[in-house]
């Protein structure tokens, strides 16, 4: 006999946890690789028993869910026949000899064309380039959508950096009107990167996350919350990972 429990987890996300009776004493949490749930208890532990004990360890099945997802959706692999994420999609990379040394996203496929093809160091490094270079000029965009905002209360432009920060998405120092982007964020959705250069660039007015601080951001986007989520639930392992 099968039962279902439904959980819903911190992230909000409501969850299927199927439940298997066997004949054991405890209760047994199992992810499986396909990031479903699975929960052994014995024949006479009651259901309201495993609703409880599942609740119990709803921090321990989003991480884990994480962790599996985390090996195929984060991480690039960077060769023929890998994957890499640019903006929230992932792509499948195609690698061909060239004379000349390009990086092309068809908006279905990466294609890496190269002089040494077959040199995986140097086509990872091509990569990179392209990777910085385009996610630079699209952070320059958002910034350019956001800066108005700010430009009201007779803020000058910040200059814009990105590099790979180890613990967050972006950083800025307001006396010398400098921010900086985790470049890694060019992996997530273009709504996170909107989010965090608004969250940066209205550093310029507040210090700190005050309540002012956060006023000023809802009343230009209003679902900022929902982003920050996606941020910390989807995304936190870009940020453990690097
Ligand atoms: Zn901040």
């Amino acid at each position: 006999m099968t039962e279902i429990i439904q959980l819903q987890l911190l992230n909000g996300k409501i969850i299927n946890v199927t439940v298997k009776r066997k004949k054991i004493r405890n209760i047994y949490l199992k992810i499986l690789p396909d990031t479903s749930v699975e929960v052994s208890a014995s024949l006479r532990t009651d259901f309201n028993e495993i609703s409880k004990f599942l609740a119990g360890h709803k921090k321990w099945i989003e991480k884990t869910i994480l962790k599996f997802k985390d090996n195929d959706t984060i991480a690039d692999n960077i060769c023929h026949g890998g994957v890499a994420a640019i903006l929230g999609t992932k792509y499948i990379v195609f690698v061909y000899k060239s004379n000349v040394d390009k990086v092309i996203n068809d908006g279905f496929t990466i294609c890496i064309y190269s002089k040494k093809y077959q040199d995986n160091d140097y086509i990872k490094k091509q990569y990179e380039k392209y990777f910085y270079e385009t996610a630079l000029k699209y952070f320059e965009i958002i910034l350019d959508k956001y800066y108005p905002e700010i430009q009201k209360y007779n803020i000058i432009k910040p200059v814009l950096k990105a590099k790979v920060l180890k613990s967050k998405w972006g950083s800025c120092v307001p006396k010398d009107k400098k921010i900086t982007l985790n470049l890694l964020l060019y992996k997530t959705r273009p709504e996170c990167i909107e989010y965090v250069v608004l969250h940066e660039l209205t550093h310029l007015l507040f210090i700190g996350h005050s309540k002012q601080f956060y006023d000023f951001i809802q009343k230009i986007m209003p679902n900022y919350k929902a982003i920050e989520k996606m941020l910390d639930y989807e995304y936190s392992n870009i940020l453990l990972n690097n």
